[in-house]
């Protein structure tokens, strides 16, 4: 991997205080011939290569790692950073249900990915959800996506192979609405390789059902391939999302890291295996570590992060000491939430969290947190460290400006009051907790 790679550079800059151009230049080979290895396509490396160097140049070396280790620090931020964002968010129509629809080449997973994310909407979020079998040209197609709903117990839509994939849809989608459906998942069929036909043929679902989400079903493991084929279908098709699909097999994933650089679109969610609960929320940093192959190293470093962590939660155990926790940490704390995945599981990890009265009915959604956040960007910086100053007439501002109600502004300070409560209440096993959930 990358880490034996750097081994020998490393030891030549082994005890400078300070990281030189030149020493970059040679660790920057090694990570540019890592990421190659990975199957990054070499536009995407020779840019990030540049910006690494950019930030890597120059800085002072951290007492508890060596300038090699460092630098691999700055490689794995950066990487993490260019896949990073808002990913495994779903789109909700205004109005239901809310349309995806499933593209991409034959055999990459498209209706495999829409039993799993129908399972996913389901358990996770509690949403119902419609499976369309619109894949009328692969034989028994129709039959792989009604076996998978019987497994699943989830209904599936199909009117036949001697329809056509538009008409389907559009039947699909009106049974949905008749009957309340949250979601229709539209899977189409796809090709050996891109053609005018397909394409066509996925623009005139596309006209008809107006999905809210496109996601483009890409198999992981034919790498630079992948990159190609997003290109394609996002030209052409505007795609929303991807799903990169196989991850459970042998290959690096560096098709993660140039999908996103060649399209500029999330993935949304990796699939890691064939059945039917294989399907995860994209998680950036997991896959910089994976493309670059580093295994020690990646422990050393982050147990230097952890001290740094450390002092954070330190800072906070503090706070809740005090009582001064504000909705700057608090907004912090969302913030750092959702980077480690759904909430309810995270604080379900919280050791003693079980017994904290009022935790089971604990309500949190994706969208309820955004709502928050809007919230707390709309209070003045005053207003966030002493909340006790929102009176009426803040509180209607503060509405109006994050486009919620009175109600949900109320609402928060309320809850904020009583997550102050409980963080005392847990401020015991804030480091325990801490340490355990923010590995994920
Ligand atoms: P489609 O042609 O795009 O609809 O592809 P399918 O959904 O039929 O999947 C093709 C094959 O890939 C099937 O054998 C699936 O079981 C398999 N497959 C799909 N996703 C994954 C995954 O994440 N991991 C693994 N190991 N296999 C997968
Ligand atoms: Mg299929």
């Amino acid at each position: 991997g990358l880490a034996d790679r750097l081994q020998a550079t490393m030891q030549k800059i082994r005890g400078k205080g300070k990281v030189s151009e030149a020493d970059v230049k040679a660790m920057m080979r090694e990570v540019r011939l890592a990421l190659l290895e990975a199957d990054v396509n070499f536009k995407v490396v020779k840019q990030f290569i540049q910006k690494v160097s950019e930030r890597a140049v120059g800085q002072e070396v951290m007492k508890s790692l060596t300038p090699g280790q460092q630098v691999i620090k700055v490689v794995k931020e950066e990487l993490t950073d260019l896949m990073g964002g808002e990913q495994s968010k779903i789109a909700v129509a205004q109005r239901p249900p809310t349309v995806i629809m499933m593209s991409g080449l034959q055999g990459a997973g498209k209706t495999t990915t829409t039993g799993k994310l129908a399972n996913l909407l389901r358990k996770k979020y509690n949403r119902k959800p419609l499976l369309v079998a619109a894949d009328i040209y692969r034989p028994a197609a129709i039959k792989q996506l009604e076996t998978i709903g019987k497994q699943l117990n989830l209904p599936v839509f199909s009117m036949g192979d001697q329809v056509s994939p538009v008409e389907i849809a559009q039947k699909a989608i009106e049974k949905a609405k008749e009957e309340h459906y949250d979601y229709v998942l539209i899977d189409t069929a796809g090709r050996l390789h891109i053609d005018g036909e397909l394409m066509q043929e996925l623009q005139d679902i596309k006209e008809v059902a107006r999905p809210d989400e496109i996601y483009l079903v890409v198999d992981a493991m034919t790498g630079q391939d992948a990159v190609n084929v997003a290109q394609a279908f996002n030209d052409q098709l505007e795609i929303t999302g991807v799903v990169l699909t196989k991850l459970d097999g042998d290959t690096r994933g560096g098709a993660a890291l140039s999908i996103r650089a060649v399209t500029e679109k999330p993935i949304k969610f990796v699939g890691m295996g064939e059945k039917m609960d294989a399907l995860e929320a994209f998680h950036p940093e997991r896959m910089a570590s994976r493309i670059l192959g580093m295994g020690d190293m990646l422990t050393l470093i982050e147990k230097a992060q952890v001290s740094v962590d450390e002092e954070k939660a330190k800072e906070l155990e503090q706070k809740i000491r005090h009582a001064s926790l504000d909705f700057d940490d608090f907004l912090e704390q969302l913030s750092q939430m959702r980077n480690m995945g759904p909430l309810d599981e995270l604080l379900k990890m919280m050791p003693g969290a079980n017994k904290i009265k009022g935790m089971n009915n604990l309500q949190i959604d994706e969208k309820q947190i955004n709502r928050v956040e809007a919230i707390i960007h709309s209070m003045t910086p005053q207003e966030k460290q002493q909340p006790d100053i929102i009176n009426a007439g803040r509180r209607r501002r503060i509405a109006k400006g994050s486009g919620t109600t009175i109600q949900e502004v109320n609402r928060l300070l309320k809850q904020f009051e009583e997550m102050k409560k409980m963080m005392k209440q847990m401020s015991g096993m804030q480091q325990k907790g801490k340490k355990k959930g923010f590995k994920l």
